[in-house]
């Protein structure tokens, strides 16, 4: 019989939602899934993550199949895998004939722009569908964005919220503010009942891919056992349902938090999930707006969550698309340094780092402020390559796509976008970093020590950096205190500062 559509699934493409699918027929339709070493090694990703999806893609082809779908699943090491997109579309089509290729756009540039020719290599037409799993589409963004001269993710937000109808009561927002930020920056005390997140025990299918990322991908960053990720819908929702239960309430109060020996605090774990299709993001805002209005959780973690889901993973995604491929080699700061070798080994002396880079070594996680405030804040003040920072980051978390990670790194975290996404450099001393968590306490450096013997690092660069990027940023009106600050040094002072920092900077 012919067939009617190939319909590709892509290994973040996972849900029954996905339109390609949505638009297909049983009957007449057939899919094809592929594990593409192109995927897994143009940045060496971290062997968890590499291991969560060809599990998580496994059982969804087993789910497609138990559905009556007929599945073409081409694994990693089947003999005839060509071992890229392009090469395994067109090795499907030549087999299969069909009248026509069917896939939902992919989620990034370098995937999206080669499907764009895909038509001309195969000799068929192929339908590229707009992915709908997403609140605001292309469109509606760059409607939004045209006129004006500066993006800020606020009034976004408070457009997201109009438009889903999350916490808003006849049209105003619940609690009479768009935003509890202000609520959400407690440090946390060690809990001895500390919420952790589910565990899902590895199945034949993901113990079949542990052994084949071993074997294949032994030289990559990062522990793959234990492995507790979960690879089905059902089990991501398990693991949504644990969030809301137990770490949902305090989730905005310790929201910017960090402390020794705790990866996961009051922290979700449900990004990889989302990103891959597991779990739809405005079924898990809806989720955790139910948890409000039952009374289980307060306004300001309700009100932080959904923020950062129909909020920042909507602005940042369409940042992406509005400025690619241009935005992938911005460098406003000029940053030029190598990305020292600690991080990837996580040993050095300096406690904050040590455990953001230890639990994203074990975890391939680590939360936001750690991402932001610890590894992407040191980058940043050492003036590390951003390029090199984006492809640490891609390759090192479970839930890294470069649609949402890009921006973030480059964006909100190194500033190479000369401030297209937020408005200032997120530059901070190591006053920051032992307000927020207790790392200081177990550091070889002494956080109150300025500059010189024993500083602690971030204290010497953080001037540097400011001293650095004078002329980029001294009229940014976000950055004039802190610019204030250092006109008022002395300048024995500065030139203090200035030495520990470079001592530091030989030293990486
Ligand atoms: C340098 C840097 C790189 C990052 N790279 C990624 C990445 O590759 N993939 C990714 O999904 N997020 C990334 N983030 C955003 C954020 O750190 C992660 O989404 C979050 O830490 C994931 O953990 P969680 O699921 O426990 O999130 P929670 O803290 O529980 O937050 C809830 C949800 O909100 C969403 N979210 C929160 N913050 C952001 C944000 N800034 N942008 C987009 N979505 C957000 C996620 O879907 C997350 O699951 C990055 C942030 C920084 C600073
Ligand atoms: S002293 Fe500095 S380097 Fe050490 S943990 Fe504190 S902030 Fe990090």
């Amino acid at each position: 019989m012919t067939i009617r559509n190939l319909i590709i699934v892509l290994g973040d493409q996972l849900s029954l939602d996905n339109a390609a699918l949505k638009s297909g027929d049983l009957a007449c339709d057939q899919i094809l899934m592929v594990e593409a070493l192109e995927e897994a090694t143009y940045v060496r990703h971290h062997k968890k993550k590499i291991a969560f999806i060809f599990s998580a893609m496994r059982h969804f082809c087993e789910a497609l199949r138990a559905e009556g779908w007929k599945v073409h699943y081409v694994c990693l090491d089947d003999d005839d895998n060509r071992g890229s997109f392009r090469g395994e579309v067109s090795r499907a089509v030549d087999d299969l004939q069909p009248e026509r290729v069917r896939v939902m756009e992919a989620g990034e540039w370098r995937v999206r722009t080669d499907m764009e020719d895909w038509h001309k290599a195969l000799g068929c037409p192929v339908d590229i569908l707009e992915d709908q799993r997403f609140i605001c589409s292309h469109d509606r963004f760059r409607n939004w964005a045209k006129d004006r001269k500066q993006f800020r993710m606020e009034y976004f937000y408070r457009e997201m919220r109009k438009t889903t109808g999350l916490l808003m009561v006849e049209g105003k927002p619940a609690g009479g503010k768009w935003n509890y930020d202000s609520e959400n920056r407690k440090p946390a005390d060690a809990d001895l009942f500390m919420p952790r997140p589910n565990q899902t025990e590895p199945d034949q299918i993901t113990s079949d891919v542990l052994e084949l990322v071993a074997s294949r991908f032994g030289d990559h960053f990062g522990d793959l056992t234990p492995f507790w990720f979960a690879v089905t819908a059902e089990e991501a929702d398990a693991a949504l349902d644990s969030f809301i239960q137990d770490a949902l309430p305090r989730f905005g109060d310790f929201q910017d938090a960090m402390l020794e020996q705790e990866p996961f605090l009051y922290h979700s774990i449900l990004a990889l999930y989302i990103n891959v299709g597991l779990l739809d993001p405005l079924k898990v805002c809806q989720r955790v707006e139910a948890a409000y209005h039952s009374g289980h959780a307060p306004l300001n973690a309700a009100e932080g969550f959904i923020r950062q889901v129909i909020g920042w993973r909507e602005y940042v995604r369409g940042i992406y698309w509005l400025k690619m491929p241009e935005y992938r080699d911005m460098n406003s700061l000029k940053a030029s340094r190598s990305l020292p070798e600690f991080y990837w080994t996580g040993e050095t002396d300096m406690a904050c780092m040590r455990a953001a880079i230890g639990q994203t070594k074990t975890e391939a996680y680590a939360h936001h402020i750690q991402r932001l405030m610890v590894t992407g804040n040191f980058a940043l003040l050492a003036g590390i390559d951003p390029k090199e920072v984006h492809e640490w980051y891609l390759a090192v978390y479970a839930d890294a796509f470069e649609w949402v990670e890009l921006p973030n790194t480059l964006g909100m975290s190194q500033y190479a976008d000369g401030g297209i996404l937020g408005s200032k450099p997120y530059a901070a001393s190591g006053a920051y970093i032992n307000r927020m968590s207790n790392h200081c306490e177990a550091c070889t450096y002494n956080v109150k020590t300025k500059y010189g013997e024993g500083a602690c690092p971030f204290n010497s660069l953080y001037w540097d950096f400011l001293a650095r990027n004078l002329e980029t940023l001294k009229d940014n009106p976000r950055m004039r205190q802190m610019y204030a600050n250092w006109e008022r040094m002395s300048d024995d002072k500065r030139a203090a500062y200035r030495r520990s920092a470079a001592e530091v900077l030989d030293a990486l």
